[in-house]
């Protein structure tokens, strides 16, 4: 579509560029011919002028011989050629007129053509004595008319127009044949001086067509065209330029102007001379060039105010499409922020519903756990039912004996050691209350409750209650607790995790030479710490990877189920606590190494979910 458009700007612009060419081409052509036209009539104008004062130089003369003729002395010089005397008057007399006439010399000729007497009769290169009857002017005159004749002098060398009558002996009556011819010869010579003045060629052109006066001086006495055979032969024989061979003019303008020839000619006098002016076609192209150039001028200056025009146009489009495309990109954007924000609503939703979905499972994981913290806790019931029943048959048999000794006693009538037995009865029914009243507790499901917990009593009761299995194993337990530290939680789930670690300790040391536990119970930076250590093997560092991961364990089957750990981690995060576990071998000089599993638990209670088991390489 831009391409096209394009091939069409182009396509005008070289129509155009062709039209403004023709049209400056017409401009020239025109300016040209009106040029021309304005040369030719000022050369007319020019040539007019000339020929007149050409003519009327020639005319002026033209009767001067004929008066002559009249002349007495010089009918009686022709009437007796021998008197000296006669011929010397006449020889003043036409010096006298000749020099009054301004003409270049008078001088009378006999019938044979013979001068007799002369103006310039006493020069050396006199007339007198010469024959001019070879001269078309003697012969015309001596025919009975007036003959004209241009051409160089004979004798002076110098060229000149002449002018001849006949002399008849009665003059007043002329007929018969003449007795002389008398004739006067003008120079033109200043006259051509008043050419010099002019720019363009000027010729004077004989009949014959050869130049005898101009203001080229390499023109004078060439010919226009060449001359043919009887025109040479014509020049030869009347000697009319002192037999000059005549060439043609070689750099005679031949570029014809329009509506004329290279120049504008005018016939003149009484020979038909041919006056010829070459106008300069120089002007006439300057003339011509300058028009066209005003209207190249014009033309460009047009076609810059029409590009500025167009320009302008141009610019003013660009400005209302790119507020167009602003408008429509302002349109889409809008489009888009409406698209998008329906988009995030649905996300928004979307993700209102995935939290629910989330509390919803969060909640089924919590009963989950706590399902699992009781699941945890009846296994481990179900652990240490042997030890417990072992517990409550010690004194159950106690029980018995020492009801069977109060019975003797009363029979033999020993009261007093009977209440003493019965004494040591109702100690012994005491311990197995207490023993079945935390199975009790223990057994019973709670629910996340918060109470305040003394860590020193749940350390206790969890150790009475694992009193049977450190005997079974045979270790050894000592304690260094620190009283009344009180920490938050539940006092069950706590002794859980007690429980579940000591037991853990106790399978550790099974079998081992020194099988000891030590727990103590510290406040550290701030912080309830429970250690629980034992004289074991220890943890192998690919059991730490995976140690409270659930259902983890290395103990055979029916003996571990590997959920302690994880429920007792779980635990022990629910109270904003932490639990880690670190080998105790090494660092510590005199130790034979162990596990040692920390309970650190806030003092302060804050509850809020933390993670915080981690295992930790001593
Ligand atoms: P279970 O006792 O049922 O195996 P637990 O989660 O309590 O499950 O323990 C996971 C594992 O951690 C045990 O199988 C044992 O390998 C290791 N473990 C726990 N306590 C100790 C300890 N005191 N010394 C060495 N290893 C221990």
């Amino acid at each position: 579509m831009r391409f096209a458009k394009q091939k069409v700007l182009i396509a005008l612009a070289v129509f155009a560029a062709i039209a403004a060419g023709l049209l400056i081409w017409t401009v020239y052509l025109v300016a040209r011919d009106r040029a021309s036209d304005d040369i030719r009539s000022a050369a007319e104008r020019q040539l007019h002028i000339i020929a007149v004062d050409l003519e009327s130089l020639l005319e002026r003369y033209e009767t001067l011989p004929f008066t002559l003729s009249f002349h007495p002395e010089v009918v009686k010089a022709l009437q007796h050629p021998g008197s000296a005397q006669s011929l010397a008057d006449l020889n003043g007399t036409l010096e006298v007129i000749q020099r009054q006439a301004k003409v270049s010399a008078i001088y009378l000729m006999n019938r044979d053509g013979d001068t007799l007497a002369a103006s310039n009769w006493n020069e050396p290169l006199t007339f007198i004595g010469r024959n001019f009857a070879f001269r078309p002017y003697f012969q015309d005159a001596f025919a009975g008319q007036s003959g004209h004749f241009y051409g160089i002098g004979n004798a002076t060398s110098e060229p000149g127009y002449f002018i001849a009558q006949p002399v008849y002996a009665t003059p007043a009556v002329r007929s018969g044949e003449p007795i002389g011819v008398i004739a006067v010869k003008i120079s033109l010579s200043e006259f051509e001086q008043t050419w010099r003045s002019s720019e363009d060629p000027l010729a004077l052109v004989d009949r014959s067509g050869v130049v005898f006066l101009s203001n080229r001086e390499a023109w004078r006495y060439h010919s226009i065209a060449p001359l043919d055979k009887a025109a040479q032969d014509d020049l030869a024989g009347t000697r009319q330029y002192a037999g000059k061979s005549i060439a043609p003019i070689s750099s005679l303008p031949k570029t014809a102007v329009a509506g004329f020839g290279p120049h504008v000619g005018k016939q003149v006098g009484r020979l038909r001379w041919q006056l010829m002016l070459f106008p300069s076609m120089a002007r006439v192209h300057r003339a011509a060039s300058y028009a066209a150039l005003s209207a190249a001028l014009v033309i460009g200056i047009a076609a810059l105010s029409l590009m500025a025009i167009h320009q302008r146009r141009r610019r003013i489009e660009e400005r209302l499409e790119s507020r167009r495309a602003l408008q429509q990109a302002a349109e889409e954007l809008e489009r888009r922020i409406g698209q998008r924000t329906a988009e995030l609503l649905e996300a928004n939703r979307d993700l209102e519903h995935k939290f629910t979905k989330l509390q919803e499972t969060e909640h089924l994981l919590r009963n989950t756990q706590d399902e699992l913290v009781q699941a945890g806790k009846l296994a481990m019931l179900g652990q240490m039912a042997a030890g417990i029943t072992h517990e409550l048959n010690q004194p159950l048999a106690a029980i018995r004996a020492f009801a069977d000794n109060a019975v003797t006693f009363l029979g033999r009538g020993q009261p007093d050691r009977a209440q003493d037995n019965l004494g040591q009865i109702s100690a012994a029914s005491a311990r197995m209350g207490a023993i079945i009243g935390q199975l009790k507790g223990f057994a019973r499901k709670t629910h996340d409750h918060v109470s305040r917990v003394d860590l020193g009593s749940a350390i206790a009761a969890s150790v009475m209650l694992l009193n049977n299995e450190f005997k079974r194993h045979g270790a050894s337990l000592s304690t260094d607790i620190a009283e009344n530290i009180i920490v938050a939680g539940d006092m069950v789930r706590t002794e859980q995790v007690l429980i579940n670690l000591l037991r853990n300790a106790l399978d550790a040391v099974d079998g081992t030479p020194r099988r000891e536990i030590f727990v103590s119970l510290r406040r550290e930076d701030g912080d309830a710490v429970v250690r629980i250590r034992d004289s074991g093997p220890g943890i192998p560092a690919e059991v730490a990877e995976h140690l409270f991961e659930p259902f983890f364990t290395t103990k055979p089957s029916g003996k571990g189920l590997g959920l302690g750990l994880a429920i007792s981690s779980s635990i022990v995060q629910a109270m904003n606590g932490q639990l880690s576990a670190q080998n105790w071998s090494d660092g510590h000089q005199g130790s034979e190494g162990g596990a040692e599993f920390i309970v650190r638990l806030p003092l302060q209670p804050t509850i809020s979910q933390q993670d915080g088991s981690q295992f930790v390489s001593a």
